[in-house]
């Protein structure tokens, strides 16, 4: 009852599929009139675009790279190959792997629009569908664990009261750089790097109070993912969680007014619970506002950082300092992106 109510009041909600690629990443977002996102492809092997090709997707707005390690951008190729795209966002970090090498030839090769994320932009997509980058800063990071991880795209996508918050394989160190930024409330958590415990810290978790935390792994992975200290800190927060390693493929909906899950068993479900349908309604009171009349910026906290980091990884530039009010327009689809 409560879900077709908020079907109703809000209308058509935008799905969220997050693949079941193994060890690695990669998310569907289609919004209500069918507009596809795509973050992250997975390995080669993990065949993603034969599963987009499956699920009906014929063309993606917008795709994006949160990072250049083979579990994310492995299956990207193929991708940019087999689908007209809107325009392709990645971190701006390169990488020496032919895998990375052979992706920018294509992409250039195909004549997509390539951009870098960096913390302010702001997608405007069609159908109310909002997505903001929160990381990295323009000035990226340097001399952490993973620099590749560290400075991994991460986006807050807003439908209605409902949010994503994607986060790629970000470590601790960006967790504390969106921290100090000033990170708002999310429902649901994409859980960094496969629920390794080099991230999801207590104190980010707990910002984040996510109602719902997805985390894409593979079956008895080598990396032991997920980290005890993941799970421990989501359960305390009272997260319910979701895992691909367990289930496959998940779906949700962001109903605008609340997230259902509809293709996914929660960690610790009873095992003789053979459908794995659950219609959860999880309630919305995690909104942030988006601003109006035409300030299109939300990264106000961008300028609330301290000028003197804890972290002498991060740079203490500011978005204005370095870039210039500017947008572009989607060639192929017309959305716009904007940055401040
Ligand atoms: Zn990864």
């Amino acid at each position: 009852m409560l879900l077709t109510l908020a079907l109703s009041t809000f209308g058509t909600p935008l799905t969220v599929d997050m693949l079941d690629v193994g060890q690695g990443d990669s998310v569907l977002l289609t919004t209500p009139s069918g507009r596809h996102i795509l973050v992250d492809a997975g390995t080669r092997s993990s065949g993603v675009a034969e599963t987009l090709h499956r699920l009906g997707v014929e063309e993606l707005d917008l795709v994006v790279a949160t990072h250049p390690h083979a579990d994310h951008i492995g299956g990207m190729r193929d991708v940019v190959t087999e689908f007209p795209i809107g325009a392709y966002i990645d971190s701006g970090m390169e990488h020496t792997t032919r895998t990375y090498q052979e992706l920018m030839s294509t992409i250039e090769e195909r004549g997509v629009e390539r951009r870098v994320a960096q913390a302010g932009q702001h997608f405007d997509l069609p159908d109310d569908t909002d997505i903001y980058v929160l990381w990295p800063r323009p000035s990226l990071m340097r001399g952490t664990r993973s620099d590749l991880n560290s400075n991994s795209v991460v986006l807050r996508v807003e439908y209605g009261d409902d949010c994503l918050l994607l986060t790629g394989d970000a470590e601790e160190p960006t967790e504390a750089g969106l921290l100090r930024a000033g990170l708002e409330p999310c429902d649901i958590l994409k859980v960094a790097h496969h629920g390794s415990g080099h991230s999801s810290t207590r104190r980010f978790v707990e910002a984040v109070s996510p109602s719902i935390a997805i985390i894409s792994l593979g079956e008895n992975n080598r990396y032991n993912h997920p980290g005890d200290s993941t799970i421990r800190n989501l359960e305390a927060f009272d997260a319910t969680i979701y895992r691909t390693d367990l289930t496959g493929h998940l779906s949700l909906e962001m109903t605008g007014e609340g997230v259902v899950v509809t293709d996914g068993l929660a960690m610790g479900a009873p095992t003789e619970w053979v459908a794995p349908i659950s219609t959860t309604l999880v309630s919305e009171n995690q909104h942030i506002n988006i601003v109006d009349n035409g300030d299109v910026s939300t990264d106000d906290h961008i300028d609330e950082e301290p000028a003197t980091n804890v972290e002498n990884t991060v740079d203490d530039v500011t978005v204005e300092e370095t870039t210039e009010a500017a947008g572009f327009c989607s060639k192929m689809f017309g959305w716009m992106i904007f940055w401040d």
